[in-house]
């Protein structure tokens, strides 16, 4: 595996235990990357080597098999496909049509015999390449062309990666989850729901800011994604979590989200009490959950009722809070 050589120290780690598997450090160029990647391999010249862009991440062994059959009577290979659009040669201000008529798209990953593609190396001045087959044309190597495949398409752009994602959805499931709390009305001048401190006639008393809001929302997204629950990531009997601002509670299951390689989809939180009065704060609570969980303020609901004077939350004894999250993770 050839990386740039600044991240050298942080793939040897990520392969650490991993049998087969080597780092170097690239070069300047592309060409220069390839070379260092062929000197590090010591296998005989009847060996294959097949090099790829990590660029094209929709490989398959099907393409590979491809290649390696083409190998037979070839000492490079690589997947093409025909061009499809018209092409166009702008001179100044004047646009001209040009043949398409045998020309192809050329992609990764490419397959040579090892010695071939050794001694093109040594020959060529392999910097003008842009890709290896060309180095075996210009040495008199045989090269050959197997079929190829939009999938191997290069990520360049900002749109191929959207492309990558949706197409990459395939292996995504969406996990729904759903958190409760309630805490006990007692005395106090203010009321933190959904991270956004109230002024009220009493407080909601609890281990930590007794933020139901976020409580339930938190246990809701570690319910998505089976991670267990609030009580067992922040036990209430541990004191460094008291009067713990529950934003904390929240960006942490965020973040187990997040290095799972999972995306918060949207999230939806009900207030139940009779007081006090929850719309005047919405958008702000949906802004401050939007901020901690870093997501758009469109994905955030946050909405209130009351019980009609019924049960604890009508007798005004506490507050109680239900939350659902939608996470998409890998399958
Ligand atoms: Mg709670």
């Amino acid at each position: 595996m050839v990386v740039a050589s600044s991240r050298l120290g942080d793939v040897t780690d990520a392969l650490h235990g991993l049998s087969g598997w080597r780092a170097v450090a690239g070069g300047s160029t592309r060409s220069a990357s390839v070379a260092a990647g062929l000197a590090a391999l010591c296998g005989p010249d009847d060996e294959t080597v097949l090099i790829h862009d990590a660029a094209r991440p929709f490989v398959t062994t099907t393409h590979v098999q491809a290649l390696l059959a083409a190998l037979a009577d070839a000492d490079g290979a690589a997947p093409a496909l025909p061009v499809a659009d018209t092409l166009k040669r702008k001179d100044g201000e004047t646009v001209a049509t040009v043949s398409r008529e045998g020309l192809w798209r050329v992609q990764t990953p490419q397959a040579f015999r090892l010695g071939a593609l050794r001694a093109a190396y040594a020959q060529a001045d392999a910097a003008e390449a842009t890709d290896d087959l060309a180095l075996i044309e210009r040495s008199g190597g045989r090269a050959v062309l197997t079929a190829g495949d939009p999938m191997l398409f290069k990520l360049t752009y900002p749109e191929d990666f959207a492309m990558a994602e949706t197409l990459a959805g395939a292996a995504r499931i969406t996990r729904i989850g759903q958190g409760v709390d309630a805490h006990r009305w007692g005395p106090g001048e203010a009321v933190w729901l959904c991270g956004v401190k109230i002024a009220h006639t009493h407080g909601l008393v609890g281990h930590s800011d007794a933020d139901a809001g976020l409580h339930a929302l938190t246990d809701a997204l570690l319910g998505a994604t089976g991670l267990g629950d609030i009580g067992e990531h922040f036990p209430p009997t541990d004191p460094q979590w008291k009067g713990a601002d529950s934003a904390t509670f929240l960006a942490h299951a965020a973040r187990l989200i997040a290095a799972r390689g999972g995306r918060i989809v949207n999230v939806d939180v009900t207030l139940i009490c009779e007081r006090p009065k929850i719309g005047p704060h919405r958008q702000a609570m949906r802004e401050r959950v939007a901020e901690i969980l870093q997501i758009p303020v469109g994905r955030v609901g946050v909405k209130a009722t009351t019980t009609e004077g019924m049960g604890f939350t009508g007798r005004q004894e506490g507050l109680l809070a239900q939350a659902v999250a939608a996470v998409e993770t890998p399958a």
